[in-house]
C-alpha cells in the first residue's frame, strides 16, 4: 500500500496517528480570507483538518495577487468572493475534508452563527473592530483564537487561550486613535504574511493536535528587513480587563457596532437591513446609467469615480471615497435605502 498523504505529518513526535485522528475531527475558522488567511487555510487543508470554514466580505481584486495565496487572475478578473475562490482551490488541494464558504461580514448580531463552535479561530481580518469582536465572542464561548496581522516589512502575531492567557483586550486597551498604516497606504512584503500566517497555522496545529500545552503565550514580533523574529513579552492578564477579567463584552453586544466602516484601499462599507436584493433587476436598471459588472454572488457598478460593488445581502462596498456620507448617499441613490 502507497503512504498515506499524511505520512509525514503522522511521523512527527509530537502529533503521530492520535494527534492526526484528532486534527482530522476538528474545525477550524478562518476569518478574512486575505494574506493571512489564505495561508492558514492552505496549510490547515493540506494537513488534513477535517472541517475548514472561511469568512471572507470582499471579492478577489488584482492588487491581492503579489501575496494572496489561492487566488489567480481570473479570479480577479471576474470578481470572485475570495472565500469562493479559496473554497474551490482548497478542494482541489485536498477533496477529502469539509470546507464551507461564507460570504459575510462579522457583526455583532451574527457572530454565534457565523463562527459556531468551532475548536479554534484563526484571526485573518485587517481591522482592530473585527478583532476585539473576534476576542469577545472566543473568550465568552471559550474558543482558543489566533490573531496575527502584518503591514510593511512587520508582522505580529499572538494566541489567546481563554482562561490562560492573556486575552486581544488585556494587550490593546481599544481600536488605535487616528490613521493607521494599511496595506494600502504603507505597502507590505508577501513573505512576511506568509510568515506570519504560518506562525498562526503552526499554533492552530498545536491546538487541534491535542498540544495546547506546547502553544507559547508571547507576541512574537518580526520585521522581515530590519530584524530578526523576536518574542517580544509574555502579556499579563489583566484582573480588570472588562473582557475576561469581567466579561463585559461591549463589542459583542454592539456597544460600537456601526452600520458604515472604513474598509482599507479608499473604500466604504455599507450594511443594510433591507434583506435580499435581487441583482438581476438591479443589474437591468444600473445599465442605464453606467458599466455594470455582475457574477453570482455580486454586483459591481461603476460610474467614475466610483464603483459600487453590492452582495446579495444588500451589502455594499464603495469604492473611491473614505467619506462615509458620500458612500451613503451613492448607496441612496443607486442601490435605494
Ligand atoms: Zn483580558
Amino acid at each position: 500500500m502507497p503512504p498515506g498523504r499524511y505520512t509525514r505529518l503522522v511521523r512527527l513526535d509530537a502529533i503521530g496517528e492520535a494527534g492526526h485522528n484528532r486534527i482530522a475531527s476538528s474545525h477550524a475558522v478562518i476569518v478574512g480570507c486575505g494574506a493571512l488567511g489564505t495561508v492558514v487555510a492552505e496549510l490547515l487543508a493540506r494537513s488534513g483538518v477535517g472541517h475548514l470554514t472561511l469568512l471572507d466580505r470582499d471579492f478577489v481584486d488584482l492588487t491581492n495577487l503579489h501575496r494572496q495565496f489561492l487566488f489567480d487572475e481570473s479570479d480577479a478578473a471576474e470578481g470572485i468572493p475570495k472565500a469562493v475562490a479559496a473554497e474551490r482551490r482548497l478542494r482541489a488541494i485536498n477533496s477529502e475534508i469539509e470546507i464551507t464558504s461564507v460570504v459575510d461580514d462579522l457583526r455583532p448580531r451574527r457572530v454565534a452563527d457565523l463562527l459556531g463552535r468551532p475548536d479554534v479561530i484563526i484571526d485573518g481580518t485587517d481591522n482592530f473592530e473585527a478583532r476585539f469582536l473576534l476576542n469577545d465572542y472566543a473568550v465568552e464561548q471559550g474558543i482558543p483564537w489566533i490573531y496575527g496581522a502584518a503591514v510593511g516589512t512587520y508582522g505580529i502575531a499572538m494566541p489567546v487561550l481563554p482562561d490562560r492567557t492573556a486575552c486581544f483586550r488585556c494587550v490593546f486597551d481599544g481600536p488605535p486613535e487616528g490613521l493607521q498604516p494599511t496595506c494600502e497606504t504603507a505597502g507590505v512584503l508577501g513573505p512576511v504574511t506568509a510568515l506570519i500566517g504560518s506562525l498562526q497555522a503552526g499554533v492552530a496545529l498545536q491546538i487541534l493536535s491535542g498540544n495546547t500545552d506546547a502553544v507559547r503565550d508571547t507576541i512574537t514580533t518580526v520585521d522581515l528587513w530590519h530584524g530578526p523574529l523576536r518574542e517580544v513579552s509574555k502579556p499579563e492578564r489583566d484582573p480588570d480587563c472588562p473582557c475576561c477579567g469581567h466579561r463585559e463584552f461591549e463589542w459583542l453586544n454592539g456597544k460600537h457596532d456601526t452600520p458604515v466602516s472604513l474598509c482599507g484601499r479608499n473604500a466604504v462599507q455599507i450594511h443594510s437591513e433591507r434583506g435580499v436584493i435581487d441583482l438581476a433587476a438591479l443589474k437591468t436598471r444600473l445599465e442605464l446609467e453606467g458599466t455594470v459588472r455582475s457574477n453570482d454572488f455580486a454586483l459591481r457598478f461603476a460610474l467614475a469615480p466610483h464603483e459600487i460593488t453590492v452582495f446579495r445581502d444588500g451589502r455594499a462596498i464603495v469604492h473611491g471615497t473614505q467619506d462615509p456620507a458620500v458612500a451613503r448617499g451613492l448607496y441612496a441613490k443607486w442601490i435605494g435605502s
